[in-house]
């Protein structure tokens, strides 16, 4: 068997040299055939590149592909996965979070006979805050909008070669992997494996970069929001047509007319936040439309090391 591992790599200069040592040593306990590391550079401005291009002169099995600018995380995944050639394919992320040595793990289970084998974090090394939105968010989006997604930026999985060919039939622009991959089926499971911490440098996601994932999750995977929009909306317009009606009544029954400056200010405010939020939510579907309808490329290539 010939595995593949493909790593996204935005500005890890700390790290490529440590991760290339330990991912060798963890690939070479492995009783496999063959194996190729691809190191995608996601548009690095530190020696990334430099680095990589090394390690790939130097090591037969490493290939690089380096991207014209930084197209994101899924993306950087993507390009490496149309490039692996491997009967399975591994994804993990380039900063040692993800623990080479957890790959033993990964492999044997896969041996037994699934499709997919994902990592689960036994102890998440981020933040108290980054944990806690991240669980939130599952429970939200689990719960609220239904879908049966493992909302969560972690990759680190094996997948076989059929797994892997559908997953790049998938050409979807706002990519959420490890949706994608658990929408695909077949035999899916997920071990426990330790995470570490980040080894070198900082984490690449700002909470504006999160915040923009948990959105294109949502809207790529469900149109639930829109019937929430749809459901708010009815629900505001009955309660409103009441209120006019009993406003009608007492007025022309007892003569009562409301005055205050702060009730109608209060209503006007909230029915346009209200209406600003429904907007936005149908603003996030006409967006992603509008983006697949161009067919641009996912990512445009710069340069490539030892890939034919
Ligand atoms: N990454 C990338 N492009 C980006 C952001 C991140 O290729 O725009 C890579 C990064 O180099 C790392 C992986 O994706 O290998 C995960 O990023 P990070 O560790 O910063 O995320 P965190 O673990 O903090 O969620
Ligand atoms: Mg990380």
């Amino acid at each position: 068997m010939k595995i593949s591992i493909v790593i996204p790599i935005y500005n890890e200069e700390g790290t490529l040299n440590e991760l290339h040592r330990r991912l060798t040593n963890a690939l070479l306990q492995l009783a496999i055939d063959d194996y190729e590391v691809l190191l995608i550079d996601d548009g690095s401005k530190d020696r990334s590149w430099e680095i990589m291009t090394e390690l790939s002169q130097n090591d037969p099995h490493i290939k690089a592909i380096k991207f014209s600018r930084n197209f994101g995380h899924h993306i950087a995944i993507t390009a490496g996965m149309d490039y692996a050639s491997g009967d399975a394919v591994i994804l993990m992320d380039g900063d040692l979070q993800d623990q080479p040595e957890e790959i033993q793990k990964l492999y044997s289970h896969f041996l037994k006979g699934f499709d997919v084998v994902f990592g689960v974090r036994k102890e998440r090394r981020h933040s108290f805050l980054k944990v806690f939105t991240s669980k939130l968010f599952i429970y939200f989006i689990n719960k609220v909008i239904g879908t049966e997604v493992p909302i969560n930026s972690h990759i680190f999985r094996i997948m076989s070669r059929r797994v892997v060919d559908h997953l790049n039939k998938l050409r979807e622009r706002d990519r959420f992997i490890t949706g994608l991959i658990s929408y695909i089926g077949f035999k899916q499971v997920g071990i426990e494996v330790i995470h570490g911490q980040r080894y070198a440098g900082e984490t690449k996601y700002s909470w504006f970069k999160l915040f923009k994932l948990a959105i294109n999750t949502v809207t790529s995977f469900s149109s639930k929001p829109l019937q929430l929009a749809s459901l708010l909306g009815t629900f505001i317009s009955g309660v409103s047509f009441l209120a006019i009606i009993y406003l009608i009544f007492l007025k022309i029954t007892f003569g009562v007319i409301f005055s205050g400056w702060t009730s109608i200010m209060v209503l006007i405010l909230f029915m346009g936040g209200i209406q600003m939020l429904l907007l936005g939510i149908l603003g996030e579907y006409v967006g992603r439309n509008y983006a697949e309808s161009q067919h641009r490329p996912l990512y445009i290539i710069e340069d490539i090391k030892k890939i034919k």
